[in-house]
This record gives structure tokens, sequence and C-alpha cells, in this order.
């Protein structure tokens, strides 16, 4: 297949580079580095399959032949980076992915868009299934990804209701592992870098909200699945308009075009993870207690069962080999 990646230089799209070449297909990525590092890419410069392409995703896109699939991976992820770049997260959110349904519309491509388990916000049910519609705050902070996500799924079920593009939806939930930055500001490469350096790993609040970790392998195979996973209907058969504006459409959540979480179930409190971590990393370490963000979900766990059933997909890297590579990666980096 001939694939373009938005925001190919970022964590997770590196890795899924890595993984689209492995499987024999042409990767283009596109990426304006505000987040993301060429340091990923390193290794893929010269791959006669890979190319890659500094731009901004919000401006007109522009992409000489054919392509088979568009993934939109490019926006600032960890709350650091939203809250340091808000205005450019709702606009990759709102405008790249417009730009990214386009381009896949004019192909006659798939498009496949990384959304978020913080489109459930503060969830008020967990563990969270796709079925849930979410507890979320607008105006608050990281309002700003929540929001810019959930409008980039809505303009997503749009295109395919309306136009009849093959798409695909993946719910992130929190993923670690090898290429995250050492500052990046996320509970993980905080506490595994702060634990290799000796400082005090920073508990946000009690330490007593929930997340669940996923390996970044374990998500690149779920994410491959469901882009591989071919449509079961014709693009006529995607544009039933009659049906959509007149019956309210087909039932949510029974398609391949339905968002599906992707993520580990293994929940734990932050201050388990902390205590892990300093456990794995033997030196001696304080905790210090800081005050918790606006709006900092309290809990986070996802139903995979969707997952599961659909992509036959379940992680397999436990969180203490995950955490061993991840904390290998950093030593090298940091340490
Ligand atoms: N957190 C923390 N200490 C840190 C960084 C994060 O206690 O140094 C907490 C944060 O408040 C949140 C959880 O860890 O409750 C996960 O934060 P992260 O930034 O990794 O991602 P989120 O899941 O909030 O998007």
């Amino acid at each position: 297949m001939r694939i373009l990646i938005t925001g190919g230089a970022g964590f997770l799209g590196s890795h899924l580079c890595d993984r689209l070449l492995g499987m024999g297909h042409q990767v283009t990525c596109v990426d304006n580095l505000i987040t993301g590092s060429l340091d990923n890419l390193a290794h893929l410069m010269g791959h006669e399959r890979f190319r890659f392409v500094q731009y901004n995703v919000c401006d007109y896109l522009f992409f000489e032949g054919p392509l088979d699939a568009v993934m939109h991976f490019a926006s600032p992820a960890s709350p650091q980076d939203y809250l340091e770049f808000p205005i450019a997260t709702l606009k990759v959110g709102a405008l790249g992915t417009h730009r990214a349904l386009g381009l896949a519309k004019a192909k006659n491509a798939r498009f496949f868009l990384a959304s978020t388990s913080e489109v459930y916000g503060d969830p008020l049910v967990s563990p969270q299934p796709e079925s849930y519609w979410g507890n979320v705050n607008p105006i608050s902070p990281r309002g700003v990804y929540d929001e810019a996500k959930r409008f980039a799924e809505a303009l997503t079920m749009a295109y395919h209701r309306y136009h009849g593009v093959d798409t695909r939806i993946v719910r992130i939930f929190n993923t670690y592992g090898p290429r995250m930055r050492p500052h990046d500001g996320r509970v993980v490469s905080n506490f595994i870098v702060q634990a290799l350096t000796g400082k005090p790993l920073t508990i946000f609040g009690t330490g007593s909200q929930t997340r669940s970790f996923c390996y970044v392998d374990d998500l690149v195979e779920g994410i491959t699945r469901l882009l591989m996973i071919p449509s079961d209907r014709t693009r006529e058969q995607r544009t039933d308009r009659q049906s959509f504006l007149y019956k309210g459409g087909e039932p949510a959540g029974e398609t391949m075009h339905d968002p599906i979480n992707i993520g580990n179930p293994h929940e734990l409190t932050v201050l388990e993870i902390a205590k892990k971590v300093q456990a794995m990393i033997d030196k001696p370490t304080q905790l210090e207690f800081k005050p918790l963000p606006a709006d900092d979900p309290k809990v986070r766990c996802p139903d995979i069962r969707r997952a599961q059933a659909l992509l036959e997909w379940a992680p397999k890297v436990s969180l203490d080999e995950g955490l061993a590579r991840t904390i290998d990666y950093f030593r090298k980096k940091v340490g």
C-alpha cells in the first residue's frame, strides 16, 4: 500500500512508520516537527520506500500520484504539549483533519484517525466502552485536545456518511515505550527520568487517580489490524444518505468504521506506577506531591471487547516487560 502518515515523526507515528515499512508498504511521513523529532526517523532516512516531508498539515495537502491510505496522527498529545500549543492543537484536530480527509477523498484512499481516550473526558463510567459519550469540559485548558479530537471524530464520520470515505477511528489510551521524549511531561516518562537522575518523583494530587498503560508495540499491532481490515461495503453503500437523513443511519458501534478503543485494561493508580518505577530503578528517590492539574481525569481504563471481537487483538506485553524496555531506552538517553 502507498500510505501517507501525518505526525509520522512523533512517538507513535514513528513506530507506525517502522511497522508499515516492515510490512512492505510505501510510507510518506508529513510532520511540522513542533513536537515530533527527526531523531525518531533517522534510521529510516534513505530507505527506498520512505519519504519525509516537513509541512504543516493544516495547510493544503499536495500529493502526486495514487494513495491507498491517509493516517492522521499529527497533534500535540501530552497534556504539557497541548497546554503549550492550545491553538495549534485545535487547528490540527479541526483543519488538519479536514485536509487529511479531503486528500483521502480525492485519492479514494482509506482514512485512519488517531483519536484518544480523552474524548471520554473525566469519565463517569469505567471501564469506558466506545458507546460512552463522555464527560468533557469544553472550556478547561485540556478541552483544546478533547474537543479537537471529538470534532475530528465527528468530521470523519460525516465524510464517511456523506462522501462514502472508507474510514477508521482508533481511540488510543495511555501508551508508553521507547521514543517518548524525556521531558514531554507524561507520567511514565517523567517518573523514569526522575528516578534515573535521582530526582523526586512528582505525584500530581494524591496519586489516587488511575490510568491503564499500553506498550507501544501492542498499540501499533492493534492499529495495523484496524487499518488492514477491508470494508464490508462499497463506497455507494457507505453513502446511504436517505437512511442517514431520515432514519438516523445505521446503529452506532457495529462496523469497522465506528470508533474502537485500543489500550491495555491493566489499571493502576499513579502512586502505584511511581512505586513500580522506583522498585525497578535502584536509586533512592523521594515522592513529591504537587497540585492536580485542572480536570485531570480521576479514572481511565479501556473496555476492549470490540477490539477483541473485531480485530482479534489483545495486548501481550506486560507492564513489567514494557517498563523494563522503556527504562533501558531512557538509561541510554539520560541515565
Ligand atoms: N502525573 C503525575 N506526575 C507527573 C505527570 C503526570 O502524577 O509527573 C499524573 C497526571 O496528573 C495524570 C496521570 O499522571 O493523572 C497521567 O498523566 P499523563 O500526563 O501521562 O497523561 P493523561 O493520562 O493525563 O493524558
